[in-house]
């Protein structure tokens, strides 16, 4: 059994995954959230991939004790927002895990936004005082994981539309409301992960709640393994296995490549912050949501956000047409019809794009990929 990132199986129908993971998590470490979905079969190893991604996030550091994981240099939260430096510093600094958390589909709202204790109120007019954090608060400046999105936004409603008004704006806002009392709002700058099947009940996200599914800047769909070579690998490595039999060696191997991942992932948000894209590149992305008469600013936003990722990912100083028409697939498949989306691929001539992942049934996958661009980034 799999136990660490490092012993993840890279293949041609994966890699695309491990593409949009990194990308959100460099964008993440840099204070920008790029919120991402993985839709595929089941067995695809999809929820895998993106909870194994915990293994290599950084530490951040926070205002000690602080439930909100407040930065020290820009407090956010109800209790130190108005603090000066000194008290600041007189609070002392912590160092947590970057947060990744999952929520249930069992979760209430309480829970997932936060509620307020009325033990606490003194003040009717003041209820953030009483304030209780919920999930998606503590998740601020890390991750949230959805897996089985689509049925979460078929069966909570509640839920789906707390996430809409996180993921409407960047950072997001979440609200939390007890009968009686004023709304409070938190700001929370989080990135959303998702799983889901779009081949069984309820079906695809985006025929669900088709404003939840625009919300997320980038989509892929996973295949499965084709290659002979991989499947026996991955059979090798399941066999006779249990997480305590992992040699102590094997264990230390692994643990520094985590932490070598994690310096590259540091360098990679160091680089984001300071790269602009080109004028040129910027005007074909316009052009593009010109022409093609686009719906969503939210895509041409994520082609920019994308285009500068991927080629920081791909260890590039910047961002060319050629990495914006390489994601756009990503970012169009659950925006545009089919039929559209192939004009548009058609029309910048897609030989270079990942059209593969835009296709929800490949019937030969390998074609769509050059394998010699996966090997060239297992790096991380
Ligand atoms: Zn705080």
């Amino acid at each position: 059994m799999l136990q660490y990132f490092a012993q993840l199986e890279h293949y041609e129908g994966n890699e695309v995954l491990f593409d949009l993971i990194r990308m959100s998590m460099v964008s993440t470490i840099a204070g920008e959230p790029l919120h991402i979905h993985a839709e595929g079969l089941r067995g695809t190893g999809k929820t895998t991939i993106m909870r194994k991604a915990k293994d290599i996030l950084p530490n951040i550091t926070r205002i000690k004790d602080c439930l909100y994981n407040c930065d020290p240099a820009h407090p956010h939260c109800p209790h130190h927002r108005d603090l000066s430096v000194q008290e600041i510093a007189a609070i002392g600094t912590e160092e947590i895990p970057m947060p990744f958390i999952e929520i249930s589909h069992s979760a209430k709202v309480g829970t997932v936004a936060g509620s307020i204790d009325l033990g606490k109120l003194t003040d009717n007019s003041n209820p953030e005082a009483g304030l209780l954090p919920g999930l998606i608060p503590q998740a601020h400046r890390g991750i949230l994981f959805i897996d089985e999105i689509n049925r979460l936004a078929d069966t909570a409603p509640e839920i789906t539309d707390i996430l809409l008004d996180l993921m409407g704006t960047k950072p997001g806002v979440v609200q939390i409301e007890e009968a009686g009392l004023p709304v409070v709002s938190v700001k929370v700058n989080v990135s959303v992960w998702a799983a889901s099947n779009p081949d069984e009940d309820p079906g695809a996200l985006e025929e669900i709640r088709r404003q939840l599914s625009d919300r997320f800047d980038m989509v892929c769909y996973m295949g499965r393994p084709t290659s002979i070579d991989v499947i026996t690998r991955m059979l090798k490595e399941n066999f006779h296995t249990r997480p305590s039999e992992c040699k102590p060696e094997d264990e230390i191997r692994y643990l520094e490549q985590h932490e070598l991942y994690t310096q590259i992932l540091l360098r990679w948000a160091e680089r984001y912050t300071q790269t602009d894209l080109q004028d040129i590149v910027r005007n074909y992305i316009a052009r593009l949501y010109v022409k093609h008469n686009m719906e969503s600013i939210r895509a041409v936003e994520a082609m920019q956000q994308g285009a500068v990722l991927y080629s920081i990912t791909k260890d590039r100083d910047h961002a060319t047409i050629n990495d914006v028409t390489h994601i756009l697939p990503l970012i169009l498949k659950h925006r545009l019809d089919p039929d559209s989306l192939v004009k548009v691929i058609n029309d910048i001539d897609g030989k270079d794009s990942m059209l593969g992942s835009a296709k929800k049934v490949s019937s030969k996958p390998e074609q769509a990929e050059d394998t010699s661009y996966y090997q060239n980034t297992r790096a991380l």
